[in-house]
């Protein structure tokens, strides 16, 4: 005899339900979606013990007649489809016709229901799969779906449910996704008789988050709305300062679903990844309107994680949409400068609506054509004095090659530089000193204030650069504001939009380098800036790759050879590691790559820095516009105003 069964039917059916079933959130998550697709305006949940004992929904949607009521529990019944040609077009959360069955397979199900046109309602009982009897019964207009004991058949599932509470909190978790997805549903929640959740279901999303994440979290939100004809963008993110250990306040809705997406949350997280620091994740309800046939909703019934038949138009429509939100949105109103300097405009700003082809037919230039590196011939001093003066240049705001060109260089170096160290050191630093306590003190207290306070532009008036304390934070009276500064922070920005900004601009300040700068590379590393070489030179370099070895013949201008040097080897290790994430783009991926190799290069905090280095360093920021932060989301500066410090001294 043959050792292969055919399954009784009963044992395929609980095989088949416990796919479908597997705790009570996933009973809760069935039948609500049943209410959705039923039209209901208003859903109500109950459970008692987790939902292992008791779970009811009740919904005021299209109900069914006497005559439905017992087939919509067989398995493979469902009223959303019904030829193969509809399955392109699903615009129901159902339409497997298995969750009914599948419940009514492992639990105690009663079900009461009433259409619209019906005098008088129906009731389903049934056990185990079992249709115990069908009676006619007086029901509101809707549909009410009663499940107990949980798995009283099948013990080995019975041991796999949580503790009470946990099961509890997954039915919670789940009820208040349905109530973000659906703010025009009034969703309500009553756990043990206490009500948990109650949405107004106004239709306004806003309300929905209220309801569901409570005050604090709705009072920082930012309104998100982008995307384009094929992907809309809209809902809420979080403002930087509510950015979360972990990814668990990361919503995203797929055409009124919840769902997971690692495409979104890559988007998502690549657009913050200069406004708050890399451990952290973002909080965001972001409802993505796509067209239906190109989002495959054909995954496992019980898994969340949506896939795209193309990738790429939702990770950007996401990730322009909240980059635009993000900076929109750093910009405080009353701090904005009026005229924005037409180059600093973003290399990734959100491309306006209509312009937008695809990346690669971009209006925006990013990569101009770029010639064959200047090589200049100088002598080995010639080359000193030009780096030099590149530097000093720097240091007093004019570009190579300008005026101080014919200074004699040791000579600008020992008066200029000598001069400097002298006022700063004799003038103001005696002065300073009492004041630097207390000002860091204030300074601690400032920055646990909301970023609102704390924000800070970096204003127009005359700087005068104080001094350092602790060889990190540099101190400098601008107008009426003392400004502490995170030396490192500050260089890493100047030097991250330097790049940037050279990224978009045709001809870019680059500095020659007589002999060229060597660098040994692994092979990886090599291939990759090769593979880069286009971006890499757009930015200021000139190299050539060989099997171990870099060498570089142009730098950005504003760099040291050093500097220089780490930059670009930072970049080939972080462009090196990124190379594989198929959802980055290569844009994004590069951007990602500047700043970290930005902040490599940067002066490091707790190092003593030449102090025209230091003033070059408050040059630039007095230049910066909007920025508070470094690219990985840390302050720049804290501000302590005049009156501030008045009060402090009881002087007002
Ligand atoms: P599916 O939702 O995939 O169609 P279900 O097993 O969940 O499968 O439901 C089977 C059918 O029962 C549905 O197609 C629908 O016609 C009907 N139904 C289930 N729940 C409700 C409800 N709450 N209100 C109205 N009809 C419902
Ligand atoms: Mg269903």
């Amino acid at each position: 005899m043959g050792k292969i069964n055919v399954l009784s039917f009963a044992v395929a059916n609980l095989i088949a339900a416990g796919e479908v079933v597997d705790r009570p959130a996933s009973v809760v998550k069935e039948l609500m979606e049943n209410a959705i697709d039923a039209g209901a305006r208003h859903i109500t949940v109950e459970i008692r013990n987790g939902g292992t004992t008791f779970m009811r929904v009740a919904d005021d949607g299209c109900g069914m007649t006497a005559e439905d009521l017992p087939i919509a529990v067989k398995r493979h019944a469902t009223s959303k489809i019904s030829t193969e040609k509809d399955l392109e077009g699903i615009t129901t959360l159902g339409f497997r016709g298995e969750a009914l069955a599948a419940i009514a397979a492992v639990s105690e199900l009663r079900i009461i229901t009433r259409t619209k046109e019906a005098q008088m309602g129906a009731m389903l009982v049934s056990s185990a799969g079992e249709i115990k009897e069908i009676t006619e019964q007086g029901a509101p207009k809707g549909t009410t779906v009663i499940v107990e004991n949980l798995f009283f058949n099948v013990p080995a599932r019975r041991k796999f449910l949580k503790k009470d509470v946990s099961e509890s909190i997954a039915v919670s978790a789940y009820v208040e996704k349905i109530a973000l997805s659906h703010p025009e549903i009034a969703v309500r929640l009553i756990v043990d008789g206490n009500m948990r959740l109650e949405t107004a279901g106004d239709g306004n999303p806003k309300n929905a988050v209220y309801a569901v994440f409570g005050r604090e979290f709705a009072a920082k939100l930012i309104a998100v709305s982008g995307g384009d004809g094929g992907v809309r963008v809209e809902g809420f993110i979080g403002r930087p300062d509510s950015a979360r250990p972990k990814r668990n306040y990361e919503n995203f809705f797929i055409n009124g679903r919840y769902i997971t997406s690692k495409t979104a949350s890559a988007a998502l997280e690549q657009a913050y990844t200069s406004f708050i620091a890399p451990e952290k994740f973002p909080c965001c309800v972001l409802y993505i309107t796509i067209d239906p046939a190109a989002v495959d909703v054909n995954v496992h019934p019980a898994k969340l994680e949506v896939k795209f038949s193309n990738e790429r138009p939702v990770f950007e429509a996401v990730y322009y949409a909240v980059r635009a939100a993000l900076e929109e949105n750093t910009d405080r109103p009353e701090l904005k400068i009026p005229a924005p300097r037409p180059d600093a405009a973003h290399a990734f700003a959100p491309i306006e609506e209509g312009k937008r082809e695809s990346l690669d037919k971009r209006q925006v230039p990013m990569f101009g054509e770029r010639t064959a590196p200047a090589f200049s011939r100088m002598s080995a001093a010639e080359y000193q004095n030009r780096f030099a003066q590149n530097r000093l240049a720097n240091a007093f705001g004019k570009s190579s090659g300008e005026k101080n060109a014919e200074i004699p260089i040791s000579a600008a170096l020992g008066e200029t530089f000598g001069k400097r160290e002298e006022e700063t050191e004799q003038k103001d630093a005696p002065r300073a000193l009492p004041a630097v306590a207390d000002a860091v003190k204030e300074a601690e207290r400032v920055s646990e204030q909301k970023p609102d306070e704390r924000a800070i532009l970096f204003p127009r008036a005359e700087w005068r650069v104080i001094g350092e304390a602790f060889r990190m934070y540099i101190l400098a009276e601008v107008g009426d504001t003392l400004l502490l500064i995170d030396k490192h922070a500050a260089h890493e920005r100047v030097i991250f939009e330097d790049l940037l900004r050279n990224l978009r601009a045709s001809e870019r300040p680059t500095q020659s380098l007589l002999l060229p700068l060597t660098l040994s590379a692994s092979r990886e590393d090599c291939e990759t800036l090769h593979a880069f070489e286009k971006e890499v030179g757009a930015v200021g370099f000139s190299f050539a790759v060989s099997e171990n070895e870099i060498a570089v013949s142009e730098i950005p201008d504003g760099l040291t050879a050093r500097e220089a040097g780490e930059l670009l080897l930072t970049i080939a290790a972080q462009l090196r590691d990124g190379e594989g994430k198929a959802t980055i783009s290569r844009d994004i991926l590069f951007e990602k790559a500047l700043y970290q190799g930005a902040c490599k290069a940067a002066m490091k905090g707790g190092r003593e820095y030449p102090p025209e280095y230091v003033a070059w360093l408050c040059r630039r920021l007095a230049e910066l516009e909007d920025i508070t932060v470094c690219p990985h989301g840390r302050p720049i500066a804290v501000k302590l105003t005049r009156a501030m410090l008045d009060r402090q001294f009881g002087r007002t």
